[in-house]
């Protein structure tokens, strides 16, 4: 798998670099990695890097964005924060991923079994946490009615629902990113992994 270029990063349209990244969890579900010198790739990226995608993903163990995508050095920008929420920070990152540094695709990614998700669907407060599932608390709101009791089933809902929020305040909170995607230089675009089977299945926005 060759390292990306200005050349070949310019060549991409955001459906061609939808379908990498398909093609990419493909390999990875199959346990069939694509060959990488990932040292050479480290030589290679020295003067300058190219990636084609930035993915917005949780900071959970089990969801590692380049492993999951079969990706090496140079190809992906992976903004990680707890429950993949939105805050004008990550919104930075995503801008300068596709702005100025050319990336065609911006995937929101979210996960079952999330722990962050599970936490603010429960009412977790503790220390800067409390401000972090103050983030996840829209997307819990549309489930939640006086005492309920969140069923794995409905926090799965919940994690979805989140990821819909985020893919929302993208457009909403940035013209930029907007903007891109009005003139199809991004697609913006929301995933679940699940962790059971490491498949990212990409929703319909
Ligand atoms: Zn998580």
């Amino acid at each position: 798998m060759k390292t990306q270029t200005k050349i070949t990063q310019s060549n991409l349209t955001p459906q061609i670099a939808h379908n990498i990244l398909v093609e990419g969890n493909m390999r990875f579900v199959a346990n069939l990695k694509a060959q990488r010198n990932l040292k050479e790739q480290v030589f290679e990226t020295s003067s300058g890097q190219y990636p084609f995608a930035v993915i917005l993903s949780c900071i959970d163990s089990r969801v590692p964005a380049e492993l999951v995508f079969d990706q090496g050095i140079g190809d992906i920008f992976s903004v990680r924060v707890a429950g993949n929420i939105i805050n004008e920070d990550v919104l930075g990152s995503i801008e300068y991923a596709c702005k100025v540094a050319g990336s065609k695709i911006v995937v929101v990614m979210g996960h079952t079994k999330c722990g962050a998700v599970t936490a603010a669907c429960n009412g977790v407060e503790l220390g800067n946490i409390t401000t972090l599932l103050s983030k996840i608390k829209p997307a819990v709101s549309k489930y939640k009615k006086d005492n309920t009791n969140f069923t794995d089933e409905m926090i799965e809902d919940v994690s979805l629902e989140n990821v819909n929020v985020s893919i929302k305040k993208i457009t909403k909170e940035s013209s930029i990113l907007k903007d891109m995607e009005a003139n199809n230089e991004i697609e913006i675009i929301g995933a679940m992994y699940d962790v059971n089977t490491g498949k990212v299945e990409f929703l319909n926005n």
